[in-house]
């Protein structure tokens, strides 16, 4: 009831496309009935969570904060709802976002624009703004959302939250809407640490439906709250703290890194050039992989259908240029352009060879290192409107979030301080794939 009545005092910050009021509140009736007849429903019992509106939970709306899916009613479970549910969690609704998670603002929704708890006249970040809101009014105990290039990490260094972005393969993306298949992946907002630990510990692990998923062990990762940092090797790369950067940013982070090497830790700079090309090898990528998913919508099967078409052409047409918004509509374009014929070489082939070298660069420094430290962004929260209009701009809101995705390793924004603004900002630490241990170990002896 705590949670509803937060949700209706801040409406106005646009964080919910649906909420489940009455399910919810017969979710947790069932539970109380199952905790007095002395059952167990679970390790997550009565855990409140909000849902990424790219999330499917059967027989609810998945949105995706588009008009071409406003009306689609999903008849399945994604894989991450269905073992949060068997662990006795409790769903509240679902989150506004970017229009198929493409954006850093959260202001490209088809709902109107999310706006940020501590400011409403600044974005909340994105492209799962309304999850990091939910966490941050405390509509929640914690928040899904999904990352393609920083979609987690961002708004919640921009809430002041603990934001989790798995290894690419550590979740199943079975009942996530692909944006971007190779880079996607399910991940967690919270209040703190040790709550991210403990819902991605009962969301991770293999999946039948995903066969990304890797056979891999799940770590009790709550053990690793407790463990020292005595010893551990932190890398600070050099091209981080470099131009863009806001100074007191930057001066909150080597703060931190000085605390980190007081407690036990060496820290130690080094450098990851080939991070230059991370914004354009990531934007030519994830639109080249949108162009394709997104080819789905056609009026046909899904949602959106549009009136009195002459014939089959027209239909398809007028459906999607009815359908999806003007961010959706000029990443398709891209992503088709840079996989036709004639330019496939000279950009899409050329971006996947240049991933694989970042990757290379990456891995490389983990010989040297346990994990990166970073700022997770260059600036604390914009101004709504600000960005909306300069497109290339707002790409660069992610310059220090999508290597972590296109090197399919796992990382973490955990919050840094306060800007003399006013505004929250985080420190972002990465480390190699399925290491997630090391994030919430790190993230610990921070928080
Ligand atoms: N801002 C990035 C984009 O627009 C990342 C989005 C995401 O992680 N879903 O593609």
């Amino acid at each position: 009831k705590k949670a509803l009545a937060s949700i209706e005092e801040h409406s106005h910050l646009n964080a919910f496309t649906q909420v489940f009021a009455e399910q919810a509140l017969a979710r947790a009736a069932e539970l109380e009935k199952e905790l007095a007849a002395g059952n167990d429903p679970g390790p997550l019992t009565g855990v409140i969570m909000a849902i990424k509106d790219n999330i499917n939970i059967a027989g609810e709306r998945t949105t995706c904060a588009s008009k071409i899916l406003e009306t689609f009613v999903s008849p399945f479970d994604a894989t991450v709802i269905q073992r949060l549910r068997d662990a006795g969690a409790i769903f509240i609704g679902k989150t506004n976002m970017d229009e198929f998670a493409m954006g850093s603002s959260s202001e490209n929704s088809h709902f109107g624009a999310v706006k940020n708890p501590l400011n409403p006249s600044y974005v909340a970040g994105g492209s799962s703004g309304g999850s990091a809101v939910a966490v941050a009014i405390g509509a929640c105990d914690a928040a899904l959302g999904s990352e393609t290039g920083g979609s987690i990490r961002q708004p919640a260094s921009f809430t002041g939250l603990v934001g989790v972005k798995p290894t690419y393969g550590r979740v199943s993306r079975y009942g996530l809407v692909a944006y971007a298949s190779s880079l996607d992946q399910i991940g967690v907002f919270a209040r703190n640490v040790r709550d991210a630990a403990l819902i991605l510990k009962t969301m991770a692990g293999r999946d039948a439906h995903d066969s990304t998923t890797a056979d891999v062990a799940v770590p009790e990762y709550e053990q690793a709250l407790e463990k020292s940092i005595k010893g551990l090797k932190i890398g600070l790369p050099n091209q981080y703290f470099a131009d863009g950067l806001d100074p007191e940013i930057q001066e909150g982070i080597l703060k931190i890194s000085d605390q980190l090497a007081r407690q036990g830790a060496t820290v130690d700079n080094f450098d990851l050039p080939l991070s230059r090309f991370s914004i354009a090898t990531y934007y030519i990528i994830a639109t080249a992989e949108a162009s394709s998913n997104l080819a789905r919508y056609d009026g046909v099967r899904y949602g959106y259908r549009a009136k009195d078409a002459e014939d089959l052409n027209e239909m398809y047409a007028r459906t999607r240029s009815e359908g999806f918004g003007q961010e959706v509509k000029r990443r398709i374009l891209l992503g088709t352009y840079v996989l036709s014929s004639g330019y496939y070489d000279a950009y899409y082939k050329k971006a996947m060879q240049v991933r694989r070298l970042i990757k290379d660069e990456l891995n490389a420094a983990f010989k040297n290192f346990d994990v990166i430290i970073t700022p997770t962004t260059p600036t604390t929260a914009f101004k709504l409107g600000e960005k909306i209009d300069d497109p290339l701009t707002m790409y660069l809101m992610d310059v220090y979030t999508v290597t972590a995705n296109l090197a399919g390793i796992c990382a973490i924004n955990v919050p840094a301080g306060r800007h003399s603004n006013g505004l929250p900002f985080g420190l972002q630490v990465m480390a190699p794939a399925f290491q997630e241990e090391r994030l919430f170990q790190l993230s610990a002896s921070i928080e």
